[in-house]
């Protein structure tokens, strides 16, 4: 695996694939990698002829100054972890690099933005999006994979291609979970061991909420999430919304979509934690 720094480098080698019309499969990351972001690398390199991973920690997706400052960086880790999955390339460019001006683009994401990681994240979505469409135009590739844990960047990412008109596939991979049932999180190493500890609480509650989702209305089954949630000293909630999958608005009722998803942000201590679960079946 070779590992790239500048845009100029890669893309006079990706150029020579295209030229020969081999497929690109594409995982934007921002490193501390872990088997959620290795299932994605795993399925770029059996579906393309070659893989691209990007390790980049953008600063202009953190509304959290301290976030950005202590997001946890493992390179030399994530190089032995992408080579032994057979990944091609590893681009690392440094922010000069993928923004030689500040970028001052602004998108609109109308009602996808406004809710969940948008209302509680300002900016968030805009940086992503700057992000997203600055390494999706230097690296063109065929297919690009992002997982469900980050649910609604997902539709942000599917409705920024189809605004931009960009002639790539968007992959979407499931949750990849610790033996536990805890997200997998390049921010899980943040937790102390209480924390973690506790921390799985989240997702059992979550999973518990599929089980109840039959017989409570969608507001009480919300209040039951928060409340037990909350219950434990060491997590605090702050959203946790039932939403339609398919245009990320909440319903007020299980009969108004085929498609409830229930997705939360949680802190333990000042670490932000994220999850979610479709109640399949309703
Ligand atoms: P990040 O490095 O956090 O920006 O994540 C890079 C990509 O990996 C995003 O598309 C995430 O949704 C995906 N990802 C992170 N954690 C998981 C997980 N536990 N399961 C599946 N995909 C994940």
């Amino acid at each position: 695996m070779e590992v790239i720094h500048t845009i100029k480098e890669l893309q006079s080698i990706l150029n020579r694939y295209s030229s020969q019309s081999k497929s690109i499969g594409f995982v934007p990351t921002m490193g501390a990698l872990h088997a959620g972001h290795m299932e994605l690398v795993k399925r770029s390199v059996a579906e393309n002829d070659i893989s691209v991973v990007s390790i980049f920690v953008n600063p202009t997706q953190f509304n959290d100054k301290n976030d950005l400052i202590k997001y946890p960086r493992t390179l030399e880790a994530d190089y032995k972890l992408l080579e032994e999955a057979g990944n091609s390339y590893v681009f690392v460019p440094s922010e000069e690099e993928i923004y030689p001006e500040p970028d001052v683009r602004q998108f609109g994401f109308g009602p996808l933005e406004t809710v969940m990681e948008g209302k509680f994240r300002p900016g968030h979505f805009n940086g992503v999006a700057q992000v997203v469409s600055r390494l999706l135009d230097i690296v063109k590739p065929d297919n690009a994979y992002f997982g469900e844990k980050d649910f609604q960047q997902l539709a942000i990412v599917r409705e920024l291609v189809k605004q931009l008109n960009l002639n790539v596939q968007i992959v979407a991979c499931p949750i990849i979970r610790e033996k536990d049932g805890l997200a997998m999180s390049s921010r899980n190493t943040r937790l102390n061991e209480n924390q973690r500890k506790e921390a799985v609480f989240i997702s059992k509650t979550l999973f518990e909420s599929r089980n109840r989702c039959k017989e409570y209305t969608v507001d009480a089954l919300k209040d039951w999430v928060v409340n037990n949630i909350n219950s434990n000293p060491e997590l605090h909630t702050e959203y946790f919304d039932i939403v339609d999958g398919s245009n990320l608005q909440s319903i007020g009722k299980w009969e108004d979509t085929d498609y409830p998803v229930g997705c939360i942000a949680v802190f333990a201590g000042e670490i932000r934690l994220i999850d979610n679960i479709v109640y399949s079946g309703k």
